[in-house]
């Protein structure tokens, strides 16, 4: 059975690389009906903090990605490693120096493996040096823990970036020493930005908590570290994590090139938003609205999901909900300077407002296609193109010059609010 695991050193936020190498993990396990386990590499004392686990932990639950079984804490296992390396010592494989077993290399071999994501590799042993397995301090080395640990929780095969490859022959060495065959191993091209330069926070950030934060549904960011180790062609580049599961195959993660392109994930984000019913987004979009400050006491959950409907066609991100309606939630909305000049200060206009509002006063029941017959009407009568009313109408009640659909924000907005901007008390 395939066994993977996930080995995140608490000693941080969840990267997007790390995330990117947990999710491609998982996709292997669930695709082949195998089991995802999680190992907590907390040997470093000092750097560990269990705040730092509980962040990951719940960035991988947001993500979508479950695992199975308890997580292992390496903190608890030092007496085993110290045993398995006293069994080394004991072979003729490692001596102690001081506090510390040191592995012995034996020089003039090549290590050979075959790489899930580049092929063929081949190092000399020459260009190592005799390896620690255990610190003076008492504490494993990543190499002889990772080894350890890889052994006993049966793991099949080991998918991380690549700045571990230069770990691997090493570790390919120590299950020899122990007389096991090695798992296999898949090596992922560091994550970059556009540019072409490591990813850093000027490309968007590179925690997974900060595309939390802006508003990025975890389907989109998932889908954007699928596309960096997979390319499942262009007519499936849209997928939910179900559906990568299902047509993941192992074999088919490529040495791309992986860049994290924050034009990319706001398309994603976009495509998913519109998969989402306003129900399944209502959390979300409060969340959002919680976070700018807008009070929605004594707002229904009704009134939200229609606006929701509304506008979730135009979201790149949930985060852009509350300035996008901020019209609805508040009198003093931002209002633009250059379409309030256009469209709002010609005393035609003002004209136009003053008895489109005295047409809709009567208007019951007050909604989008009565409000577009009285528009149509009033056009008609007095000679007007229909561009002409809707913009200042839109700009009078909005502060905007685009947004949702005019006559069913006016709905939503309802009749009393409707009116007073249109005579310009709000402005
Ligand atoms: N704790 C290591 C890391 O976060 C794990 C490496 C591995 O997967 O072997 O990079």
């Amino acid at each position: 059975m395939v066994t993977v695991r996930f080995a995140p050193s608490p000693t941080g936020f969840l990267h997007l690389g790390s995330a990117r190498t947990a999710l491609f993990n998982w996709l292997h396990a669930r695709h082949t009906g195998g089991r995802f386990l999680l190992r907590v590499e907390d040997t470093d004392r000092v750097r560990s903090d269990p705040r730092f686990l509980e962040e990951i932990l719940s960035d991988l639950r947001w993500l979508g990605l479950d695992w199975d079984g308890e997580p292992l804490f390496q903190s608890r296992r030092f007496p085993l490693y110290r045993q398995k390396a006293g069994d080394l010592v004991a072979a003729g494989r490692a001596y102690r120096e001081g506090e510390a077993v040191l592995f012995r290399i034996e020089k003039g071999r090549t290590i050979e493996y075959d790489d899930i994501v580049h092929g063929r590799i081949a190092v000399r042993t020459d260009d190592i040096k005799d390896q620690v397995l255990i610190k003076s301090d008492g504490s494993p080395s990543y190499n002889f823990a990772c080894v350890v640990d890889d052994a006993e929780m049966g793991i099949t095969d080991i998918l991380r970036g690549d700045d571990h490859i230069s770990n691997t022959p090493k570790q390919i060495l120590f299950y020899e020493a122990f007389g096991l065959a090695p798992p296999r191993f898949g090596h992922m091209p560091l994550i970059l930005g556009p540019d072409g330069a490591k990813l850093s926070k000027r490309h968007g950030g590179v925690s997974v908590e900060e595309y939390r934060k802006e508003g990025y549904l975890p389907g989109a960011l998932v889908n954007h570290l699928i596309l960096l180790g997979w390319y499942p062609g262009e007519e499936h580049e849209v997928m939910t994590l179900e559906e990568a599961a299902r047509m993941f195959e192992i074999s088919h993660m490529g040495d791309v090139q992986a860049k994290f392109d924050l034009q990319k994930l706001r398309w994603l984000n976009a495509a998913h938003i519109m998969k989402k019913t306003a129900a399944d987004l209502l959390p979300l979009v409060k969340d959002q609205l919680a976070a700018a400050g807008v009070s929605l006491a004594g707002v229904a959950d009704e009134f939200l999901l229609k606006l929701i409907d509304l506008y979730k066609i135009r979201m790149k991100t949930l985060r852009e909900f509350p300035e996008m309606t901020d019209c609805f939630f508040r009198d003093d909305y931002a209002v633009e300077e250059g379409g309030k000049r256009k469209y709002l200060e010609s005393p035609e206009s003002v004209e136009n407002l003053r008895l489109l509002a005295a047409r809709l006063e009567g208007l019951a029941p007050f909604s989008a296609a009565s409000v577009e017959d009285v528009f149509r009407k009033m056009a008609e009568d007095r000679n007007l193109k229909p561009a002409a009313l809707i913009h200042p109408a839109r700009m009078a009640v909005s502060g905007r010059t685009s947004g949702a659909g005019l006559f069913e924000m006016m709905e939503l907005l309802g009749k009393e609010k409707v009116l007073t901007r249109l005579r310009g008390t709000a402005l």
